[in-house]
């Protein structure tokens, strides 16, 4: 058995896995904005708490694997960047907090990495080896598989920074300090700002709306709201778009598509293959677009991955 805890910006998932099963897992506010290290104790106790309930405990795991956002380093065990998120993450010693707190060993790794390692051993990607995963979410993660090894790159950025791929020139302003990034231009995050600044938000049926998320988009827009089907065209268009810069740059087998999004999935991957069709040089059947199999788990499942 081991411990999994995946950090995430909104809620942070934890719990206990064999053999790239779930056996027992919870969630809990994050803290993002707050302390790393109080809120991983925080996690810890709520972690103790699942192990009674299973009539086990943390020491009996053979290890903690732990997700974080941001830029990873996974030889070292640090996190290397972040973007607003736990700032001092950069300074934890994940190794030595493990050890002195649960006496455990540790692995890390960056949180859409983790989820596509999850979906590669036990999920939409068994059996490839050339893989291309995207989390449309608040934000947008992704990780690559390139011939059986996950891309990391001498500063651990690479195949993760897709919610950072140009798809206008002269676009939006991004959190990363870029112009026109996917994640500025089709977010959760920039979603409210995409919707007010559309010329046909004050007549659309969203403004009555309280949240606003890629939920109420598709619903607005299903129910024949113009403003909001006119931004979930724009948004599939740049996902799609940013789904073909990848298949120029990995030539990915699959590329799978998990978050949010996918709740209603056959609408946007068939909007994503069309794109792909049109745009891509790649022969038609050359890569195939799925859904995630694990949307709530590949993250935990693949933090135990990193042990085996
Ligand atoms: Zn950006």
């Amino acid at each position: 058995m081991i411990a999994a805890i995946d950090l995430g910006g909104t809620r942070t998932k934890f719990g206990l896995v064999q053999a790239g099963r779930v056996v027992s897992s919870s969630n809990c506010p994050a803290d993002a904005q707050g302390s790393l290290a109080t809120h991983l104790n925080e996690v810890l106790t709520r972690l103790r708490a699942l192990c009674d309930e299973q009539h086990t405990s943390i020491a009996a795991c053979e290890g903690l694997g732990v997700l974080s956002t941001g830029l990873v380093n996974s030889q070292a065990m640090r996190v290397m960047g972040t973007n607003g998120k736990y700032d001092d993450a950069v300074d934890f010693d994940f190794v030595g907090w493990a050890q002195q707190q649960a006496s455990l060993e540790l692995r890390l790794e960056n949180d859409a990495r983790g989820a596509l390692i999850g979906e590669w051993r036990y999920g939409a990607g068994r059996g490839a080896d050339n893989l291309v995963m995207m989390t449309i979410g608040t934000g947008i993660g992704t990780a690559v598989i390139s011939e059986a090894r996950v891309l990391t790159g001498p500063h651990f950025t690479a195949g993760n920074l897709g919610g950072h791929i140009l798809v206008r020139s002269g676009g939006r302003a991004c959190t990363c300090g870029g112009v026109g990034c996917l994640e500025a231009e089709a977010s959760g995050w920039a979603l409210p700002e995409l919707v007010q600044g559309h010329v046909q938000y004050r007549a659309s049926s969203l403004r009555g709306s309280d949240t606003l998320g890629f939920h109420e988009l598709m619903d607005h827009a299903t129910r024949g709201d113009s403003c909001a089907a006119d931004v979930l065209a724009h948004c599939l268009r740049c996902w799609g778009e940013a789904l073909v810069t990848f298949i120029h740059c990995f030539d990915p087998e699959r590329i799978i598509i998990g978050g949010g999004v996918m709740n209603s999935p056959e609408p946007v991957l068939a909007s994503f293959r069309k794109t792909v069709r049109e745009l891509a040089w790649a022969e038609e059947g050359q890569v195939d677009i799925l859904k995630a199999e694990h949307p709530d788990d590949a993250g935990l499942i693949g933090a135990a991955a990193l042990f085996y």
